[in-house]
């Protein structure tokens, strides 16, 4: 390519204003050269849009390049800020850009903005919660009981589902009579709830 680039400077003379077939046995060139802007690798770009800047127009004092404007650094950053109300996906987003506008690295700078945007990044967090939904009980219908051990220490905890509400007891020993006064106590206090669910530890069946 950059032979292209150089023959291209090197005759500008004869070149400017015409249509130039340039003939080349470079398979890859002739791969790139075919693909769209976007699709080249950044460090191509440039020499791409200087082999295809005969495609350039300008029209009402806007540069085009094809259909696309030409958009100069300054405007690059508002522009994706357009492209991005609404905060579409990441393909859309591209997709929305490619229709219209043009400048090199577009792509690059579209992901680099998504990736940036606080919004998309909690509602990619919030989508991630939803499919594991928490699920609503009534106060004191369903009851979750473990025993943990802490410092040497046999606790009994239970968390009610309903309000979230935790219970903490110091167990004298982990066998079935333990945990039996234990939940007793508590159930004693707030009643007892419809459904218990545990480990299944052997002190629990
Ligand atoms: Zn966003």
């Amino acid at each position: 390519m950059l032979a292209v680039v150089f023959g291209l400077t090197k005759f500008r003379q004869y070149a400017l204003g015409r249509t130039v077939d340039v003939l080349t046995d470079h398979k890859p060139l002739v791969h790139i050269v075919k693909k769209s802007f976007d699709e080249v690798p950044p460090r191509l770009q440039r020499w791409l849009f200087f082999m295809m800047r005969s495609q350039l127009t300008v029209a009402n004092g806007i540069l085009l390049l094809e259909s696309r404007v030409v958009i100069p650094s300054a405007l690059q950053q508002p522009v994706l800020k357009l492209a991005h109300e609404g905060h579409p996906g990441s393909a859309t987003f591209k997709d929305t850009l490619r229709r219209s506008v043009w400048w090199p690295r577009m792509s690059r700078d579209a992901e680099q903005f998504a990736a940036a945007c606080d919004i998309c990044w909690r509602s990619r967090t919030n989508h991630s919660q939803e499919l594991q939904p928490t699920e609503v009980v009534p106060v004191w219908h369903k009851v979750a009981v473990d025993l943990v051990e802490i410092e040497g220490r046999h606790l009994l905890s239970l968390v009610d589902y309903g309000s979230r509400f935790p219970e903490l007891i110091v167990l004298p020993g982990t066998k079935s009579q333990h945990v039996v006064m234990a939940l007793s106590t508590i159930f004693a206090r707030f009643g007892i709830p419809l459904e218990l669910v545990s480990d299944n530890g052997p002190q629990f069946v």
